[in-house]
């Protein structure tokens, strides 16, 4: 029988080593930043912009925003509307297509949800990947990440896994220390995903410094475990160890299945991935609104009124500008967007944006017309990651694909650059050929033959991708006053982003956009529009 492993193998391809290089084809794709810098050059009305009226007005369409649209939705509440700057809805959570196949333009997985992540399974149950069986839940092992999960390119071959296994006695000491420090801090203080309630004394204490200077501190130094560490925060917080707080050091391993050294028993993160990443569940989320989605709208004024809100939007293809009032106002932008256009922005959003730090990322979808050739060591997995590289890795679009022919696929590249000093300036003035040799130069070395596959390769560009999680940011009292009802002025209006939390992941945004959802239905309800 041919087992799913002997099929993703590749290492009976024959040498290309002396093949001739093609062209290949490609530009920049994803975000526009001419879109963003409407914000700062103010498009000129040339005529009194249309009025048009509803119930709420969403101003965003990432996923906290979708997330809020789905609350309205399933209360019965028709009269919305939700404003997109891009022309496609998804923020960071949208899908791509290169050379004619699908691929994450950004966020690629979800993992499997946590105890306190209801509304993200309810949402999944809703969708049919979770069910409920026997007190327990299940998930539909099509949307589950297929094994190989990962492997890591490291002393010239393939290993299983993220963390270095080749390494030596103490080493594997410096491991299980961090292991127990993981688990000791967990017992201490719960750490919730997304983020819910109290903020405990020990919280404080790891949010006060970065994770390197805590890890100093606690003599773990050992190269192999930094190099990690470094690498999962780059991966989820879009810094290093020596940007981000020790507490969201921790927050990755401990409001997950913890920290497991080699030998150590333990459960293993699952996650659900697609060939077009989030773009998967952003689409389902996007659907069902219809004309209530208003794509290439940029935001760029929104007013308080006595009763409501006012708000401005520049129609990109109308090349006109739109006036909505709403009653209630739901503002799922990164904040510091919205703090740029609300009118008299509350203070908390002024305090609050100068205090958050937002890293730039670059994300490559490269189109292979075969499968590549491979060093030794462990078989193709779905996420493949290089010891030491810049980037951090790539994923395989078809990883999740059955058929037992070898075909096509698109690798997506990604690479955070909030470590970076000018990085974001670097990002948008580097031209795509130089993004497209740094991705290939890379790769090419575990995949000696990738330049000869490539057919084309797209470069995504989000100069503030997400906010990254600094010391102080968990005890930041001006994002946790955001997260709360509104009063005065703009007690009408709701924020519902992944900034809120200081970091950025799908459990938060859409928790947020639940969160804003629901007091919009309570604001409704007081005011007798709606029955349900
Ligand atoms: C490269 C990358 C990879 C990621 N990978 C993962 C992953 O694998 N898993 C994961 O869980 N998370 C991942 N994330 C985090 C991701 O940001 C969140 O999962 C989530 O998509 C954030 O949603 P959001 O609604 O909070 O924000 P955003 O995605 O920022 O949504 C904000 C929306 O507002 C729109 N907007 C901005 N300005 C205006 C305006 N003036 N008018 C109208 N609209 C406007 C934007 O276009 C956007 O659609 C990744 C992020 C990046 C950048």
């Amino acid at each position: 029988m041919i087992t799913r492993r002997a099929l993703l193998g590749t290492s009976a391809l024959p040498l290309l080593g002396c093949a001739p290089e093609r062209k290949i084809t490609g530009g920049f794709n994803g975000a526009s930043p001419d879109r963003g810098h409407l914000l700062r050059q103010k498009p000129a009305a040339t005529q009194d912009p249309e009025v048009r009226r509803c119930d709420v007005l969403i101003a965003g369409g990432g996923i906290a925003g979708l997330s809020a649209a789905r609350v309205l939705r399933r209360a019965g509440v028709e009269d919305f509307a939700l404003l997109e700057l891009e022309d496609a809805a998804g923020g960071n959570s949208r899908a791509g297509r290169t050379g004619g196949l699908p691929c994450p333009l950004g966020a690629h997985y979800l993992p499997v949800p946590g105890e306190g992540a209801e509304e993200v399974r309810d949402l999944l149950e809703e969708l049919g990947i979770a069910r409920r069986a026997a007190g327990r839940w299940t998930y539909d092992e099509r949307h589950l990440c297929h094994s190989p999960q990962d492997r890591l390119f490291i002393n010239g071959q393939w290993q299983e896994g993220l963390l270095p296994m080749q390494v030596g006695a103490s080493t594997l000491a410096q491991y299980t220390l961090f292991s127990r420090r993981v688990a000791q801090e967990t017992k201490s203080a719960r750490f919730p995903l997304p983020l819910r309630g109290g903020f405990a004394p020990s919280h404080r204490a790891l949010d006060a410094v970065t994770f390197a200077a805590w890890l100093d501190r606690e003599g773990l130094t050992d190269p192999h475990l930094r190099w990690y560490l470094d690498y999962c925060c780059r991966d989820d917080y879009g810094a290093g160890i020596a940007v981000v707080s020790a507490w969201a050091g921790v927050h990755y391993f401990a409001s997950r299945h913890g920290f497991q050294a080699p030998g150590e028993e333990g459960e293993r993160d699952a996650v659900l991935t697609w060939p077009e990443g989030n773009g998967w569940l952003a689409n389902r989320l996007l659907q069902p609104l219809g004309e209530r989605l208003h794509t290439g709208r940029v935001v760029l004024r929104i007013t308080p009124l006595r009763q409501g809100v006012e708000v401005d939007a520049w129609d990109v293809a109308g090349n006109r500008m739109e006036r909505w009032q709403a009653a209630q106002c739901i503002v799922a932008l990164p904040l510091f967007v919205a703090e740029r256009v609300m009118s008299t922005p509350p203070r908390a959003l002024s305090e609050a944006v100068p205090q958050l730090r937002y890293s730039p990322w670059a994300v490559a979808n490269v189109h292979i017309e075969s499968p590549l050739q491979d060093r030794d060591g462990a078989p193709p997995a779905w996420d493949n990651v290089v010891y030491g590289g810049r980037g951090l890795g790539y994923v395989n679009a078809g990883h999740q694909n059955l058929n037992p022919l070898p075909e096509a696929t698109v690798l997506t590249w990604y690479c955070a650059l909030g470590d970076e000093p000018g990085g974001r300036a670097r990002l948008l003035a580097r031209p795509w050929e130089s993004w497209r040799d740094e991705v290939l130069d890379a790769l090419s070395v575990p995949h000696p033959d990738l330049r000869a596959r490539t057919l084309r390769v797209d470069v995504a560009r989000y100069g503030h991708a997400m906010a990254t999680p600094t010391p102080g940011t968990r005890a930041n009292e001006a994002l946790a006053a955001l997260r709360r009802p509104q009063t005065g002025l703009w007690r009408s209006t709701h924020f519902a982003h992944s900034d809120l939390s200081g970091y950025s992941v799908f459990e938060e945004a859409f928790t947020h956009g639940y969160r804003a959802g629901h007091a919009v239905l309570g604001a409704l309800r007081v005011a007798g529009k709606r029955a349900s």
